[in-house]
């Protein structure tokens, strides 16, 4: 079997990114990995045609967990402020629910433009406008995902040969 990565993160956003820098980091950089997301390299984040849906709001404990786990830090302009805690209001405001803590406001929109940098930085590599549509199966065993790539509308498919996150 051709094998085009040793792994693929399906979905680049925030969970995979960060999932793709921990493997980096763990690995000592020695597997290649392959992170693939729907949005164009030019609006990283981008949860949904409307935008970037997020309260913005990150506890400090969060933060500082993936600081020291794989070394990567968050600060300005990332981070836009300190906060001591958040309120979470329901869409009729009727609720409310506060969480307390130290925590941080994030700049959303400039997040995961930082976040693909420092990705690429450590060795992972990125196709964007792609739609995945589907795991490629070898018997039960996933080896690969398949969809179509949004600008050439051609299939797109690659394969792995450790393991495929989504
Ligand atoms: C209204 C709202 C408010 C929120 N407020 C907060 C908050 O204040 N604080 C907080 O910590 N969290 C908040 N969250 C939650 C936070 O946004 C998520 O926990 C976080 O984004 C999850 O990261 P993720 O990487 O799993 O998913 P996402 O960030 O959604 O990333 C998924 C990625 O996969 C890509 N993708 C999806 N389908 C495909 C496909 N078929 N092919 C290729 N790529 C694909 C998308 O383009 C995207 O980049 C909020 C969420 C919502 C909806």
């Amino acid at each position: 079997m051709n094998i085009d990565y040793d792994v693929i993160v399906a979905g680049g956003g925030l969970t995979g990114t960060v999932a793709a820098q921990a493997i980096a980091y763990y690995s000592n950089q020695n597997l290649s990995i392959l992170s693939i997301d729907r949005n164009p390299e030019t609006l990283p984040g981008r949860k949904s045609n409307p935008g970037w849906t997020c309260g913005d709001a990150c506890s400090k404990e969060a933060v500082d967990f993936m600081t020291e786990r794989i070394k990567v830090p968050w600060t300005s302009p990332e981070i836009e402020h300190d906060v001591k805690g958040v309120m979470a209001f329901s869409p009729d405001k009727e609720t409310a629910i506060p969480f307390d803590g130290d925590g941080y406001m994030l700049n959303r929109q400039k997040l995961p433009e930082i976040q693909n940098a420092r990705t690429k930085k450590m060795g992972v590599n990125f196709d964007f406008d792609i739609n995945l549509m589907g795991l490629i199966y070898d018997g039960p065993q996933v080896i690969g995902v398949q969809g179509i790539n949004n600008k050439t509308k051609q299939p797109y498919k690659k394969t792995q040969a450790h393991y495929v996150f989504r």
